[in-house]
């Protein structure tokens, strides 16, 4: 959906609400009357209650182009700031959330017992650029890295 073309939240959504309920109601007829609480969110209800920008719920576009190393690197620009959730590598959804945080911390972990872990993404002394969503982010990223 184009969040920004919507100017109307509550009209946007009881239009979903009544497209959603016409199909459930074909595929099941008589479905609406046994309905005793309805409740729907929009993509602005989510930017509302998680912050997420445009109300993203699974961060950049869940497409091959923008998953696994084509998101924004667990490390950042800054030595020992990491990145974690739906927004990093590998990618949306609740598993690929926790695979992140955990690469983090078995980094983090490695690091602090004076090794160096498998899975260390985070070069110390050449900073990579992170891949990056965008080829404008990879470009302004990859500027202030060089
Ligand atoms: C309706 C919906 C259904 C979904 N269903 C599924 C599903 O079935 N299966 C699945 O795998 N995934 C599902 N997802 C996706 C999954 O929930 C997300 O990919 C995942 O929760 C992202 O985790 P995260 O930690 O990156 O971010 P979030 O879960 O968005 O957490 C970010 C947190 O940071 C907080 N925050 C933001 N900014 C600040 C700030 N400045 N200061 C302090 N706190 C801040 C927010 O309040 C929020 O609690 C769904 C998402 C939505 C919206």
């Amino acid at each position: 959906m184009d969040f920004d073309a919507v100017t109307d939240w509550a009209a946007h959504k009881a239009a979903v609400e009544r497209h959603v309920m016409s199909n459930l109601e074909r595929v099941m007829p008589g479905f609406s009357k046994k309905i005793v609480v309805c409740l729907s969110a929009s993509a602005r209800t989510s930017q509302q209650f998680t912050l997420n920008h445009r109300g993203a719920m699974l961060g950049w576009e869940m497409s091959p182009d923008q998953l696994g190393e084509h998101r924004p690197a667990l490390n950042g620009l800054v030595r020992n700031l990491y990145f974690v959730g739906h927004w990093t590598q590998p990618g949306g959804g609740i598993t690929p959330v926790i695979v992140s945080a955990m690469r983090v911390a078995e980094t983090i972990n490695a690091r602090a017992a004076g090794g160096f872990a498998p899975t260390d993404f985070a070069p110390t002394d050449a900073a990579q650029p992170p891949s990056a969503a965008s080829p404008e982010l990879a470009r302004v990223v990859h500027a202030e890295t060089s």
